[in-house]
């Protein structure tokens, strides 16, 4: 019991969401749907305390491990409309995490700053995550994200020199992400804001083999606040997407012993330079997708 108070109360404290302790039911419904993650009953009767909603699957880019590239969005691509994100969000009464992310670019949505101030005001004590790809942060939206309700800020870039970004992150500019990442940070500097927190994006591929110490380095000097490094591991699809028009090869996993190395490089240079936690994570096919 007293382990997990202190857990909820470290929760709180990292996402600067005590209000979620003075809401019981909310706390309430966390602590039963975690002892029901552990128990696994046929049905659960927490409510989901966390979920993604995808504001649109519309992107300006075309990676090549993403299942957009691979034909696996056949159908029609468009974004949601702000009445619909409410119809959804009131179907949640007890959030405590969201992730405004599928397979689009959540910044492309031309009302995502009002879906992001309408959830802050509707579940103040909600952390509100996105995935992106960087590439339209420029320096209004960098000045609106500064403590607009946006808790974690994770930048996709999986490259450290501009070739490979643009074999994998097909149709954008790592220059661009590069200064857009730089402005960012500044302006959160300049505006003493506490939130987001912004973190980068590594998905360990084998086009980008031997960059994930320069990506740490890069990410070091940007003084960003953590780094997911990620994991590929791509599926069989099949007949998934045989044949669909713009389908693209996957790319496999990278040899686990490459992978080792890649780990014990990257912690050795985060213990001399870089001032925030590398997330390790596995991602699969469909993730990687989603984490932008
Ligand atoms: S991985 Fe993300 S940025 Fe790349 S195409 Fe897919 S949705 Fe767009």
């Amino acid at each position: 019991m007293l382990r997990s108070i202190l857990t909820y109360y470290a929760k709180a404290r990292e996402n600067d969401a005590f209000g979620l302790l003075l809401r019981p039911k909310v706390l309430a419904n966390l602590r039963r749907f975690d002892q029901e993650s552990k128990a696994r009953p046929l049905t659960m009767t927490s409510a989901p305390p966390g979920i993604e909603i995808e504001l649109t699957n519309r992107c300006n880019l075309a990676c090549v491990q993403c299942l957009r590239s691979r034909g696996l969005k056949p159908y029609a691509l468009g974004d949601l409309s702000f009445e619909n994100y409410q119809r959804i969000l009131a179907q949640f009464p007890y959030l405590t995490h969201l992730g405004l992310n599928g397979f689009g670019e959540p910044l492309l949505h031309n009302r995502f700053f009002d879906v992001v101030a309408y959830t802050r005001r509707e579940k103040p004590s909600c952390k509100i995550t996105i995935y992106s790809n960087g590439l339209l942060i420029d320096a209004d939206r960098a000045a609106r994200l500064m403590d607009c309700g946006v808790k974690d800020l994770n930048i996709s870039i999986d490259a450290a020199i501009p070739l490979t970004y643009q074999r994998v992150r097909r149709g954008g500019r790592l220059q661009v992400v590069h200064e857009n990442i730089r402005r960012l940070m500044q302006v959160r500097r300049d505006t003493r804001a506490r939130f987001p927190r912004v973190g980068l994006n590594f998905v360990m591929l084998n086009e980008n083999e031997g960059e994930l110490v320069p990506f740490v380095e890069q990410a070091a000097d940007f003084g960003v606040d953590f780094i997911n490094c990620i994991s590929y591991a791509s599926y069989d699809w099949g007949s998934a997407t045989a044949g669909r028009p713009g389908a693209t090869a996957a790319s496999s996993m990278p040899p686990q012993r490459a992978w080792r190395s890649w780990a014990c490089g990257a912690s050795r240079s985060r213990r001399r330079i870089c001032p925030g936690p590398i997330r390790g994570t596995a991602s699969t096919a469909a993730s990687s997708g989603a984490r932008v």
